[in-house]
C-alpha cells in the first residue's frame, strides 16, 4: 500500500530504521474499510486486537453518537470485545474510526477526547477511493504519525 510506503519514508526521515507500530493482516485491513464505507457517511469506530504491534481479529464498534463528525463507541460493544480477547491474551493494539468526509489527520475533537494513551489510533479517510489510512499516536495539545504497514501474508 502506497500509504504504508509513504509513511514509512517519511517517519524515516534519514533516521534509523524502526520496527513498525502496527501490522495489520490484510483482510483485517479490508474488514475495517468496508466496516468504514458501510457506516458512510456516519463516523465508524472499532477496535484490532492482537499481539502488539501485529492485529489478529478486528471488533467493529457501534458509534453511540451516530455523527458524521465525530464518535464515541458504544460501552457496552467495548465490553464485549474485551471480554472475547482476555482469554485469548490478547490486547487493544489499534483503535481505528473513520472521517468520512476530511483526511486521515486527527482533528481538534481527536485530540481533546482522547482517553486512551498511547494505544495507536488509526484514521480512516472515506474521501478517496481506495481510503486513505494513516496511524496516529494522539497527545493531548500534539500527534505523531506512526509507522504501519498491511501484511499481505495469511493472519
Ligand atoms: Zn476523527
Amino acid at each position: 500500500m502506497s500509504d504504508a510506503d509513504e509513511s514509512t519514508t517519511r517517519a524515516a526521515g534519514g533516521a534509523p530504521a524502526r520496527p513498525p507500530a502496527l501490522v495489520v493482516p490484510r483482510s483485517i485491513y479490508d474488514a475495517m474499510a468496508a466496516h468504514c464505507v458501510r457506516d458512510a457517511p456516519l463516523e465508524a469506530c472499532g477496535l484490532l486486537v492482537g499481539h502488539p504491534p501485529r492485529a489478529l481479529s478486528i471488533h467493529p464498534l457501534r458509534n453511540e453518537l451516530a455523527s458524521a463528525t465525530r464518535y464515541n463507541a458504544d460501552p457496552r460493544d467495548i465490553l464485549d470485545a474485551v471480554r472475547a480477547m482476555r482469554p485469548l491474551g490478547r490486547e487493544i493494539v489499534a483503535i481505528y474510526h473513520s472521517h468520512p468526509s476530511s483526511r486521515a489527520f486527527p482533528s481538534r475533537v481527536d485530540l481533546a477526547e482522547n482517553h486512551y494513551g498511547e494505544i495507536p489510533r488509526i484514521i480512516v479517510s472515506l474521501l478517496e477511493n481506495p481510503p486513505e489510512t494513516r496511524v496516529w499516536r494522539l497527545d493531548p495539545a500534539s500527534y505523531v504519525e506512526l509507522i504501519w504497514r498491511i501484511d499481505d501474508a495469511p493472519a
